[in-house]
């Protein structure tokens, strides 16, 4: 049974989590504080952590700081901090992404299983395509096409593409895409980004104002949708 690590301190929370997440499968480890966390962490086979910010020892950021120092268990956030700075700074410490309170048990659980999904994927092979609808990525080869159609991407919509395939499911902050593709200096041009997104969506998206395969999360960054096959 895979083990999750919830740090929260609110036992309502904790009680209906425990209940939901054990009926899908997975045993819940709690611990109420920054402190008890992480020694919970280091302690346990923890295959992913609900992490709350408003912690009775800190702000629950310093618990990803931490847990990162030792540890590359995927966390999702769950928080009532409903304000985009917070959620870019979780995300940019380390946090793969961020529910805000109240959240829907559903919407937790398939968040949760795209991301242990991802993970699985990650340690299992070093994929050479990346299949995703009618999207087919080959990493080695670098080609892409849609519905079969082979696609024609310049080599930074083709990085740009690749960094969003190989995280998906994942929020990946404006900051972290411009420091990825364009280097350390850039982390502030979201207007690059911007320019590109909608080069890259005019290619491979049915219609890209609609887009299926990479959505933006609003304020925050955008989102490589996770294959359903
Ligand atoms: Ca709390």
């Amino acid at each position: 049974m895979a083990k999750i690590l919830l740090v929260e301190d609110d036992n309502g929370i904790q009680k209906m989590l425990s209940i939901a997440l054990d009926a899908v499968g997975y045993e819940l480890v709690k611990a109420n504080s920054i402190k008890s966390g992480l020694i919970a962490l280091s302690q346990n086979p923890i295959s992913l952590v609900l992490l709350d910010l408003g912690l009775p020892d800190g702000d629950g950021k310093q618990f990803i700081k931490e847990a990162k120092m030792f540890s590359d268990v995927p966390i999702i956030v769950i928080s009532a901090r409903d304000i985009e700075t917070e959620k870019i700074e979780a995300l940019e410490l380390g946090a793969d992404d961020y529910l805000t309170k109240p959240f829907s048990i559903g919407e937790l659980i398939a968040r949760i299983k795209a991301l242990s999904r991802r993970v699985k994927e990650k340690d299992e092979s070093q994929e050479s395509e990346i299949i995703i609808g009618k999207l087919i990525i080959n990493l080695i080869n670098k080609t892409v096409s849609v519905d079969s159609k082979p696609i024609k991407l310049t080599k930074k919509e083709f990085e740009l593409l690749s960094l969003f395939v190989k995280n998906q499911g994942k929020i990946l902050t404006h900051t972290f895409i411009l420091e990825n593709i364009w280097g350390c200096g850039y982390g502030k041009e979201t207007h690059y980004l911007r320019v590109f997104m909608a080069q890259l969506r005019k290619k491979i998206e049915e219609n890209p104002s609609v887009p299926q395969y990479i959505v933006t999360e609003s304020g925050m960054g955008y989102r490589c949708q996770i294959s359903m096959t």
